[in-house]
C-alpha cells in the first residue's frame, strides 16, 4: 500500500521517520530489551526523554529559563479550564477574550466558570471568517487569551496584540510552523496532535512568574506550579505521546528548526491559495489576509461537480480532505510533515476539473 497524501486537520501526518523510530522503540527502546510501554516513567531512560523534550522546546522555541515546560495529558481542551484555575483571580476575577472559532469559543465557556470574561473581539457573526484586529485590552485584565490559528475555520492571526495584561496564546494548530517572538507570550499551550506528534499529550509553557497569584486552592492535577515542581511527572505522563513528540521536535531540528519549516509552510500554502484564487470553481471561505498557512478551508461553487472532484482526489491519494461537520466544503490541512509535493497533487487534481 503507497503512502497517502494525508491532509488531515489532526491527528495528522508525521515525519516518516518518528513512524519508524516510534515503532522500533515500541518493540526495543534503546536497545534495554525492553519495550517503551513497559518500562516505568521513573525510568532513568524515560526520565531522560521527558528531560530532553522539556528541553528542546525551550531551546527551539529561543525561551530561557524564567518558562517552565509541561506535557500534560487531558488535550488542550484541558487547558481551556486550567489557564483561568491558574490565572483568573479569586472574587472579581476578570479575562479578556478574542472569539475566532469553535475552539475560542470553549475555551471562553471554561473562563466563564471562574470569572468573568470580555469578548474583545469576534468574528462569530461572520462565520468566523476573519481575525477580529481593533481592539485594546487594559491592564484591570488578568490575562487576555487568544487562538493563533483556527483549525476548523482556515484563519490564522499574522500578529499578536500587545496588551497591557498576560499573554495566553492556543496554538495548537499552528506550533512550530512559523518563527515567532514566543517571549511575547506569558503561556502558551498546544495539543500535541498537529506539528508536535501523536494526540495524548499537551504541551504548556509557562513564565514561572505569572503562577500563585490567583488566591485559589487550585485542584493538584490542575495546579501548574504543582506539574512544574514534578518536572511535569506528578502523575503518569502520557509517555508513549511524549517520546513521539520528542522524535518529532528533534526531527525538525535537525532539518533547520522552525525557520525552515516556515518556508515550506508559506510555499505549501502559496501552491494551493493560488490555484483556489485561480480556478473558478472554487472559492475559500476566509478573508485573503487571514487565511491560514495551516488550514486552507474552501469549497466548490458548482455543487453539481462535487462528485467528480470527491472521486478525483480519492483517486489522486488524498485523504483527509473533507471539511469540519460544521462549516463543510473542504480543508487541506498542510501541517509541518506534509511534503510539498502533497500540495501539487491535490492542485493538479483541482486544475484537471476545469
Ligand atoms: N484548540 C485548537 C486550536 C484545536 O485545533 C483543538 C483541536 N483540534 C483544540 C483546541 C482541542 O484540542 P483537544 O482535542 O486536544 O482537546
Amino acid at each position: 500500500m503507497s503512502k497517502k497524501h494525508n491532509f488531515s486537520a489532526g491527528p495528522c501526518i508525521l515525519p516518516q521517520e518518528v513512524f519508524q523510530k516510534s515503532a522500533e522503540a515500541i518493540l526495543d527502546f534503546n536497545g534495554s530489551g525492553l519495550s517503551l510501554l513497559e518500562i516505568s516513567h521513573r525510568s532513568k531512560d524515560f526520565v531522560a526523554v521527558m528531560d530532553e523534550a522539556r528541553a528542546i522546546v525551550k531551546r527551539l522555541m529561543k525561551l530561557g529559563d524564567d518558562y517552565e515546560v509541561l506535557y500534560l495529558g487531558g488535550g488542550a481542551s484541558l487547558q481551556f479550564a486550567m489557564v483561568p484555575f491558574n490565572l483568573m483571580k479569586t472574587g472579581n476575577g476578570k479575562a479578556a477574550y478574542t472569539d475566532t472559532g469553535t475552539w475560542a469559543a470553549g475555551a471562553i465557556k471554561e473562563g466563564k466558570k471562574l470569572g468573568t470574561v470580555d469578548v474583545v473581539g469576534s468574528s462569530k457573526e461572520d462565520n468566523y471568517s476573519f481575525i477580529p484586529k481593533k481592539y485594546t485590552v487594559g491592564s484591570d485584565y488578568d490575562y487576555f487569551h487568544c487562538t493563533s490559528n483556527n483549525t476548523i475555520y482556515g484563519t490564522q492571526m499574522r500578529e499578536f496584540p500587545k496588551v497591557n495584561t498576560l499573554l495566553v496564546c492556543d496554538m495548537s494548530s499552528d506550533i512550530f510552523s512559523r518563527v515567532i517572538d514566543f517571549s511575547q507570550f506569558d503561556l502558551i499551550y498546544a495539543g500535541a496532535q498537529k506539528n508536535m506528534g501523536p494526540a495524548g499529550a499537551t504541551l504548556v509553557v509557562v513564565k514561572k512568574e505569572i503562577l500563585g497569584k490567583t488566591g485559589r486552592d487550585i485542584p493538584s492535577m490542575l495546579d501548574y506550579s504543582l506539574h512544574i515542581a514534578k518536572e511535569s511527572m506528578y502523575n503518569t505522563p502520557p509517555v508513549f505521546p511524549v517520546y513521539a513528540s520528542l522524535l518529532t521536535l528533534q526531527h525538525l531540528d535537525k532539518n533547520g528548526g522552525i525557520a525552515a519549516a516556515e518556508v515550506q509552510n508559506e510555499a505549501k500554502a502559496k501552491l494551493l491559495y493560488d490555484e483556489i484564487d485561480r480556478n473558478a470553481l472554487f472559492e475559500t471561505f476566509c478573508n485573503g489576509e487571514d487565511r491560514s498557512l495551516m488550514n486552507a478551508t474552501f469549497k466548490l461553487l458548482d455543487d453539481t461537480r462535487k462528485e467528480e472532484f470527491d472521486n478525483a482526489w480519492k483517486a489522486a491519494g488524498i485523504s483527509g480532505l473533507n471539511g469540519h461537520r460544521s462549516v463543510g466544503g473542504y480543508r487541506a490541512s498542510m501541517y509541518n510533515a506534509l511534503p510539498i509535493e502533497s500540495v501539487q497533487v491535490l492542485v493538479d487534481v483541482m486544475k484537471n476539473l476545469n
